[in-house]
């Protein structure tokens, strides 16, 4: 399977923004944004100009894709039953990378970031109803129990991931019992229950040209 495997903070940079992709690190002083917030590569700092149109499109759909840490052809496949739904299409390809496992799982506090709950899905430590899914992308439903599998629980990862919980609120769709790695999945979540920093009509508009 394809995967992103270079270094992740200059995406941050790219953005101009901290993406959280790296834990704890993401909080102290080391994270990059904080020492050195421009464009990497040779030319990082001399791109001052304003980016306007297709530009911003394309920075705003790059962001997102990079949040998730989903690859392009499979955000393209979000994007396309987004738009084959009902409802408001960017509202419909949030609502889907909201219900990916490995983002619930990092949601919930269990991880420090969307990578490391894509590691912990993918090693088989996390139980959706009872049973094993080592599918990041699988797609929780409300009802659901997610949980850390009852072998897992000892991880150091998750005693790690507790301290950063502290750094967030669980979303209204979701219930947790940290203490027991439990939660539920209350509904399916809706475009103003997704904190996230991204203008989605503007994704809209660069996938329909
Ligand atoms: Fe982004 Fe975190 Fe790296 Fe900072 S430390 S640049 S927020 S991934």
């Amino acid at each position: 399977m394809a995967r992103y495997t270079d270094a992740v903070c200059r995406l941050c940079r790219r953005e101009g923004m901290k993406l959280f992709l790296k834990g704890s690190k993401c909080f102290s002083d080391k994270c990059p944004v904080e020492k050195r917030n421009f464009a990497p590569g040779q030319h990082g700092k001399d791109r001052k100009a304003k980016i306007v149109g297709y530009g911003l499109q394309l920075r705003e759909k790059q962001k997102a894709k990079r949040i998730y840490f989903t690859l392009e052809g499979q955000f393209r496949n979000y994007f396309e039953k987004a738009a084959k739904s009902r409802g408001v299409t960017g509202a419909k390809l949030l609502e889907q990378l909201e219900r990916r496992l490995d983002n619930v799982v990092y949601r919930l506090g269990f991880a420090q970031s969307r990578r490391q709950a894509r590691q912990l899905v993918r090693h088989g430590h996390v139980a959706v109803d009872g049973k094993k899914v080592n599918i990041p992308s699988y797609q929780v439903s409300a009802g659901q129990e997610i949980s850390i599998r009852e072998n897992s629980r000892k991880l150091a990862v998750l005693e790690l991931a507790k301290e950063y919980a502290s750094h967030g609120t669980t979303p209204t769709w979701l219930e947790v019992d940290r203490d027991n790695y439990k939660a539920k999945v209350l509904s399916l979540p809706k475009r103003e229950d997704i904190q996230l920093p991204v203008n989605e009509q503007l994704i809209v508009e660069l996938y329909s040209k």
